[in-house]
């Protein structure tokens, strides 16, 4: 299969706001827009997008995971952005009629079909810098994704940042396109001059999470990892990977983090530590480069604990647990 993110289904669902109100969406080709060269969102970001997987069980059954939670956060980053308020009840819907109409396209696991909501401004009026824009699309685009760890699995090399953000702090916790941008020259920077994977953001010392993944620590029994505030992404795989570790009898810590206890714990032998995400679920990280000082958690490698909160995540994605938390959401075939 290609590289994540770069095949699509070649059609879409898609909704215009114009006049204050959504009209009705519908089905269409997926291999182009229309925007004015002047559209708000190419001029002062006004986007964001969510990101979500349906999966296919072994009696051939389509499941979507989390729909509910992604579709409430997709509001949320459109109230934060002043973006057209979301309409829940019509995104579910566009959500689900993509996916049905590719319900046979949904890869095996450890495949599956990645779902991409995306809402634009599209007013022509680059004289709305400080203003909103008055008109917006929304689409769900479908890519379908194969074995993340398909080019074998390695723990991961983290550069430990504690002078540059990822974003600005008030702009943490939207999904949106320019966070990314924000965060770019870190994760190269780190990439060219350290080897790292990825740039672990902790300002003033304050362990938040990394430029697309929030970060778990687990030591022994406990799993650390910062409470919830404004400042960075309220990941729906760190909240269902915090629901299983307590089932499964860790003791669940959401709460400040600092660079210096993060470090003091990593020493521990079986300290281990993690990236969550749709994407992987879970990443090992294996080592986390602090001021030029290279420091190892637990072992440096692929740990038991990192590998078994994974396994319980993908089981109840891949119909091999039972969905007790009802978290996934069926789609009918056509
Ligand atoms: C999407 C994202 C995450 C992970 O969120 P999930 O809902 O678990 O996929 C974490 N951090 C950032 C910055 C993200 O964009």
């Amino acid at each position: 299969m290609a590289a994540f993110g770069k095949t699509f289904m070649p059609k879409m669902t898609l909704a215009k706001y114009e006049n204050g109100q959504w009209q009705e969406f519908n089905l269409t080709s997926a291999e182009q827009l229309t925007l004015h060269p002047g559209a708000h969102v190419l001029h002062y970001a006004s986007t964001c997008f969510e990101g979500l997987k349906a999966f296919r069980h072994r009696d051939g059954s389509v499941h979507i995971f989390r729909l509910e939670n992604n579709v409430a956060r997709m509001q949320q980053s459109a109230r934060l952005l002043n973006l057209p308020e979301i309409n829940a009840e019509q995104l579910r819907a566009m959500i689900i009629r993509v996916v049905e109409e590719y319900v046979t396209e949904v890869p095996e696991p450890p495949g599956s079909m990645y779902i991409r909501p995306t809402l634009i401004g599209t007013e022509a009026a680059i004289g709305k810098a400080a203003a909103p824009t008055d008109s917006a699309m929304l689409y769900v685009l479908l890519s379908p994704v194969g074995d993340y760890f398909a080019g074998g699995e390695r723990a991961l090399r983290l550069l430990v940042e504690e002078d540059g953000m990822r974003c600005a702090a008030h702009m943490g916790m939207i999904k949106s396109g320019g966070n990314y941008a924000s965060a770019m020259p870190h994760i190269l920077a780190a990439k060219a001059g350290h080897q790292a994977d990825q740039v672990l953001f902790a300002p003033n010392g304050d362990v938040q999470e990394t430029g697309a993944a929030n970060f778990l620590l687990l030591d022994g029994d406990e799993l650390i990892t910062k409470n919830l505030d404004s400042t960075f992404l309220h990941g729906i795989t760190r909240d269902s990977l915090l629901t299983l570790a307590a089932d499964m009898g860790y003791r669940v810590s959401e709460r400040e983090l600092t660079v210096s206890e993060l470090l003091e714990r990593a020493a521990h032998e079986d300290c281990e530590a993690a990236l969550s995400g749709t994407a992987a679920v879970l990443a090992p990280v294996g080592e986390l480069l602090h001021n030029g000082t290279l420091h190892k958690v637990g072992s440096g490698n692929i740990g038991t604990k990192v590998k078994q909160l994974r396994q319980a995540l993908n089981a109840i994605q891949w119909g091999q647990a039972a969905d007790k938390y009802g978290w996934l959401t069926r789609v009918s075939q056509r």
